[in-house]
């Protein structure tokens, strides 16, 4: 006989309480699919604002069920270099945040987003189920993480064993855009709470990330000296060639410092061919490991521009940022990674790590001093494509991991990560 059948635990330690929640759980796996679906049959694109309100309405309904408060947080707008140089404002949706007993001293973030990359136009906005998966726009990245999270939290609330630990939830409207909105909200919850959640899909195969690149977007406006071709060629400066000039000295940084990737994503301007363009932008990502990276790489961006600007009657003036600070693996973050790799060992999951290239939110949440796992959403692949799927079975399994980790942090079975320094 299991000697511990006698102080109400099983073998993995868990309370009767717990053990119900789990089953539950599992139950719960079909009717999180189903809201999944009517979710991802919501389009969300990050600037449909409209279809946002829907989404943030039908968001707001389902964590009303938590004990605590739902408010609605508009965010600032989004700021885009157009193609004639211009800086426009683009409006974003609303943020949702949820509060659970914010007096606990122990507090925890959860966040996820609820925007897609698909536009309303998109051809990709089916929602179907085949072959043990759902496929459609957002059903792993993240609406099907959206949904677990709140199974959990459920989950959590009706076992009674989350007294001692309370909790922020942030839905945000403009992730697939690198939060430039929701980014100050994001820096905030990072800096009070002990340890994060976010929804992100694991990896196809099942795995999480603990570390991410940082990563920037970049917008560099190339102003030259417009001329008519055949009567003042000579007095023309054209932007569009200095930009495919800086663009191939971008290019030719790869590979020249450690972990860093330059991409050129985008050069645009000029017009008839008659006419020397005065104007072009160019569009670039970097992306670099950690802090001395990051600072090496913008030097080294910095004296191209230098090196455009002001020369020869052209000026060029650099927009943008680091957007996504990096997620490096330090000591907090093995940490973290160690206590969901036990929370998914007491309920029989084998979870493994590794890296990505890839950002979000957890690389805000960690930058604010929190360390967190960002891949706690459904087993997926395919993601910002029209090939999108997400794991059926994933849904009760990754829901049941959720509890565990909040259930094992509640009862001190897990030990929580120092802040990261
Ligand atoms: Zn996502």
């Amino acid at each position: 006989m299991d000697p511990m059948a006698d102080l109400g635990q099983d073998d993995a330690g868990f309370t009767p309480a717990a053990r119900n929640a789990l089953a539950e759980l599992e139950e719960a796996g079909l009717a999180s699919q189903a809201r999944t679906m009517a979710w991802a049959s919501v389009n969300s694109g990050s600037y449909e604002l409209a279809n946002l309100q829907v989404m943030a309405d039908l968001l707001c309904e389902a964590f009303s069920a938590l004990p605590g408060s739902v408010e609605r947080l508009a965010l600032p707008p989004a700021q885009r270099v157009r193609s004639d140089g211009v800086v426009e404002e683009r409006a974003l949706g609303d943020a949702i945040r949820i509060q659970v007993r914010p007096q606990a001293a122990l507090q925890l973030a959860l966040t996820g987003h609820y925007d897609t990359v698909f536009p309303a136009q998109h051809a990709f906005q089916h929602v179907r189920e085949a072959d043990g998966r759902l496929h459609g726009p957002g059903v792993a990245d993240m609406k099907g993480g959206l949904s677990i999270m709140l199974d959990a939290l459920l989950a959590f609330e009706r076992s009674g064993l989350g007294r001692g630990v309370g909790y922020t939830v942030l839905l945000s409207s403009d992730e697939e855009i690198g939060s430039p909105g929701s980014a100050t909200l994001l820096a905030a919850l990072g800096a009070q709470a002990r340890f994060g959640m976010t929804y992100e899909p694991a990896t196809p195969d099942g795995f999480l990330i603990d570390a991410r690149k940082g990563s920037g977007n970049f917008t560099l406006v190339v102003r030259g000296r417009a001329a008519h071709v055949g009567r003042a060629f000579e007095q023309g400066r054209n932007a569009v060639t200095a930009a495919a000039r800086f663009a191939a000295a971008l290019d030719a940084l790869n590979g020249r410092l450690p972990g860093v990737t330059c991409n050129v994503g985008a050069i645009e301007g000029g017009g008839p061919v008659n006419m020397v363009p005065d104007r072009a932008v160019v569009r670039f990502n970097l992306r670099a490991p950690d802090k001395v990276a990051i600072q090496t790489a913008l030097a080294a961006v910095d004296r191209l521009v230098q090196d455009l600007d002001g020369s020869d009657g052209f000026s060029a003036r650099l927009h943008g940022g680091f957007g996504r600070p990096p997620k490096p693996l330090g000591p907090a973050q093995q940490a973290a990674a160690a206590l969901v790799r036990a929370a998914g060992r007491r309920i029989g999951l084998d979870l493994a790590f590794r890296a990505s290239g890839g950002v979000c939110e957890g690389n805000n949440l960690a930058a604010a001093g929190c360390p967190n796992i960002d891949t706690l959403g459904v087993v997926g692949g395919g993601l910002h494509s029209d090939e999108e799927w997400a794991l059926k079975s994933s849904f009760a399994e990754r829901a049941r991991l959720s509890f565990a980790i909040l259930e094992g942090v509640a009862s001190h079975a897990l030990p929580l990560p120092e802040r990261i320094a």
